[in-house]
């Protein structure tokens, strides 16, 4: 891990990793996976669940896990903007959520942006949590069991990040 990465909590490393995670997971699969059904984190370990069409075979589940270590690698920042609702609504549309609504109360959102070196737009979600500064702090992941769920639709990839 790189240096100072230690001070952040190993939930705000493997929090941080589901954007990181996301982002290879929808290059990889397209946009039949575009929306997150639920997350999960303890420790140093992550799941995170998307919608999907089919099971991704080894090879497409290697690619998103080289990907994923890849941003990570790139060490980019973890771009945070607190937002008016209406107007992030504006600016990104519905890329900004997940399948779990945000309540019609919150009128201010936190977008947090995951850019590629390449300025390509990585991840972008609505999402308060704490995270890393840059991609760099959430270290090398591994991913462990990938699970799909074909009555619902959904794909569940767990992951477990380097101590
Ligand atoms: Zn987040």
């Amino acid at each position: 891990m790189k240096a100072g990465c230690s001070l952040y909590p190993a939930e705000t490393r493997a929090h941080t990793a589901l954007h990181v995670l996301k982002g290879a997971v929808v290059r990889v699969l397209g946009e039949q996976s575009l929306l997150t059904t639920s997350t999960w984190v303890g420790g140093s370990k992550g799941r995170l669940a998307v919608t999907a069409a089919r099971k991704p075979g080894p090879e497409e589940l290697a690619r998103i896990e080289a990907l994923a270590n890849r941003i990570v690698a790139a060490d980019v920042p973890v771009e945070v903007y607190v937002l008016d609702r209406a107007e992030a609504e504006r600016l990104f549309g519905g890329y900004i959520y997940d399948a779990f609504p945000v309540p019609a109360e919150v009128r201010r959102l936190s977008i947090v942006v995951i850019r590629a070196p390449d300025g390509s737009l990585w991840n972008i979600n609505a999402c308060n949590k704490e995270h890393t500064a840059t991609t760099g702090c959430v270290g090398e992941l591994r991913l462990t069991k990938a699970r799909f769920r074909r009555s619902k639709g959904v794909l569940e990839i767990s992951f477990q990040l380097r101590e």
